[in-house]
């Protein structure tokens, strides 16, 4: 069975030293209950409840699944007690607001606790997860009397949300959507329609579950201006505010999927379901937007705590095993053959799986401080800073981070070799589950056009200035530094030519839309590796502050010095294909007619 132990020390490092977080959390409106020891009590309990509870229940919990029993959703053994011990603890309303019965701790420290949950149970995870988005939905948009009936019970964790956007013939083109909605009189509507693959649909593990669905009035316009919010819950609260009568909507079936077997994805049946309208009508989209962006650093986190699971596993392995000799003269002599991290090639998988566990973290971790500002900074210019650098990035946590956990999970399982294949290492499971990652919360190609479409170009590129503007500032700061130069020499071109790629498309695009799409997943994930580059540049000018103090600690700082060594010359030269394929344009991708893609097998 795999093994994990949540990154305290690795944690420590980003959130103490590279992000000072002791300092953001002590400027944070609302931050200063989150002193340095409590954040670290909390990690490391969060640790503990992971390895403890969570891990044992990862690859049961996939080899036994869900099942649908007479309209009820039974979850994996353990799955309930685990839930039930989740809420004892406190844990879901770790970072909501103190009104309505959170503890008020900074959303920065619930995305660290994310990680964690996701190494050791990415499916279990995915119960609570939806919650806190949901929640998020209605403080922001709900009326008084939804927050007083839904909000508090979400905190607590005694009912769990969903999102519920997906339909049979629309997943990306939210426009389609054919779920109706039918005003009752009072201030009710009544809901008809069928959602598919809504996780954590139906489930034994709260007492009742928040619907979010999104669906269309009457009068609506067509396309996606025309969608409205609503709130459905599986009962409806009673005069006290309890689980009362049931309402209409119902799992019609489960999915057979590739991964997260543990977890319940549904097809939801509305048959004339009682709802509330959530924020104006027809404005729904942008009311589930609320939802839609922290969900997607959600699945962002999703990608980087299955590349830490499958590294530490895939290290433990490679210690262990022991084929062939090292080329150069055998290592462990006592030994019939030496263990294949001597190997070259195995050293690449380990490393570029710690390379972007580590890098990952600190770009969710600079991501959290991005949340936390956008939503408690009492100045109004850095909240709007902030606010802007959090649109750019989400799409690149969502989409780069899932997309090099994929890849990270397969070099894992590649470490084992032929036992990679084999159920009982659990390694074939992070790559099944990491699959979905990709998929879920808009695809990377979606993500890829928000990120270079809506973000950057519809901005004339001022977004993105706000953050190249800083990566100048670190390498202008750095420039003298001997120690620093091979990473800030590189990423100071970088930096710069991330503006002309920019600048090339942009300019492509005034005479040819489809040149946004054809640049927009290599930029996505250029723009990805410049990223985890500046922030590699910065833990690297922690780690040799540190050395050059002197500490008693220098293996972990000369570890993160030679994890950067590997990242800027065996990753980072990725984006010189991405940029080759970006400047390559469009033509290639639109010169075949549609007709003709099947000319080598047409009858
Ligand atoms: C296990 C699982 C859990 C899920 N959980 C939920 C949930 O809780 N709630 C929910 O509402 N949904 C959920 N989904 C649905 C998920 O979000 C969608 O599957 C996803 O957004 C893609 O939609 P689609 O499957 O309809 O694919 P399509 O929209 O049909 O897309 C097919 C392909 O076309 C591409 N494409 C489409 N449009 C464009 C375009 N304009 N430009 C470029 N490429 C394009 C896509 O990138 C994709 O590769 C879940 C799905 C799965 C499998």
């Amino acid at each position: 069975m795999p093994d994990y132990q949540a990154p305290l020390r690795d944690l420590r490092f980003v959130m103490n030293e590279v992000l000072d977080y002791p300092g953001h959390y002590a400027r944070l409106p609302g931050g200063e209950e989150a002193t340095p020891d409590i954040v670290a009590a909390i990690l490391e309990e969060g640790g503990r409840f992971a390895r403890e509870v969570l891990l044992p229940l990862n690859q049961s919990g996939d080899q036994e699944g869900c099942r649908l029993e007479g309209g009820e959703v039974k979850t994996p053994r353990g799955f309930k007690d685990a839930y039930a011990r989740y809420v004892e603890g406190g844990w879901p309303g770790l970072s909501a607001a103190v009104e309505h019965g959170g503890q008020g701790l900074p959303v920065s420290l619930g995305l660290a606790l994310s990680e964690m949950i996701c190494s050791s149970n990415l499916a279990w995870g995915m119960y609570p997860g939806l919650s806190h988005g949901a929640a998020d939905a209605l403080r922001h948009h709900g009326t008084e009397s939804q927050k007083t009936t839904y909000l508090s019970k979400l905190v607590e964790g005694v009912w769990t949300g969903t999102m519920c956007l997906t339909e049979p013939h629309c997943g990306t083109d939210l426009g389609l959507i054919k779920t109706r909605a039918v005003p009752e009189g009072d201030d009710a509507y009544r809901i008809t329609g069928t959602k598919i693959f809504i996780s954590a649909g139906e489930h034994d593990l709260a007492e009742n579950i928040v619907h979010l669905v999104l669906a269309k009035l009457p009068d609506a316009p067509e396309g996606s201006r025309g969608i409205s919010l609503f709130v459905v819950p599986k009962f409806l609260p009673d005069a006290d505010g309890n689980p009362g009568e049931r309402n209409g909507v119902t799992c019609g079936s489960l999915e057979h999927k590739m991964g997260i077997h543990g977890n319940a994805t549904c097809v939801m049946n509305f048959d004339d379901a009682k709802g509330y309208l959530v924020g104006p009508p027809h404005k729904g989209l942008a009311c589930m937007f609320t939802m839609m962006n922290e969900a997607r650093i959600g699945v962002g986190i999703q990608g980087l705590g299955l590349m830490e699971a499958s590294y530490q596993n895939s290290l433990a392995y490679a210690r262990d095993r022991l084929q062939m000799r090292a080329l150069s003269g055998a290592k462990a002599t006592d030994k019939p053959a030496d263990p294949i991290i001597v190997h070259p090639d195995v050293r690449r998988m380990l490393l570029t799986q710690k390379s972007l566990a580590e890098g990952g973290r600190m770009l969710v971790m600079y991501t959290g401080q991005l949340v936390d500002l956008a939503g408690h900074a009492t100045d109004a210019a850095e909240r709007e800073r902030a606010e802007t650098l959090l649109g750019l990035l989400t799409p690149i946590v969502k989409a780069f981070l899932t997309e090099l956990g994929f890849e990270a999970t397969n070099e894992g399982l590649q470490v084992f070799g032929g036992h990679g294949f084999i159920q009982e290492w659990g390694m074939e499971q992070f790559v099944r589950d990491a699959r979905i990652t990709r998929l879920y919360e808009g695809t990377t190609g979606i993500q890829a056009l928000d990120l270079l479409g809506r973000k950057v170009l519809m901005s004339q590129g001022e977004t993105l200035k706000v953050f190249t503007k800083e990566i100048h500032k670190f390498c202008q700061a750095n420039a003298d530094n001997e120690v620093l130069k091979p990473f800030v020499e590189p990423l100071a071109t970088l930096n710069a030519e991330w503006g002309e790629l920019t600048l090339a498309v942009g300019m492509k695009a005034m005479n040819d839309r489809e040149e946004v799409g054809a640049a927009s997943v290599d930029y996505l994930l250029y723009s990805g590796y410049v990223t985890l580059a500046y922030l590699w540049a910065r833990a690297v000018a922690t780690a040799e502050r540190a050395l050059a103090e002197g500490t008693e600690d220098a293996a972990f700082y000369r570890a993160k010095r030679a994890t950067a060594d590997f990242y800027y010359q065996r990753l980072l030269p990725r984006t010189r294909a991405h940029a080759a394929m970006i400047r390559a344009g469009g033509e290639s991708l639109m010169a075949l007619d549609a007709e003709d893609f099947d000319l080598g097998f047409r009858l």
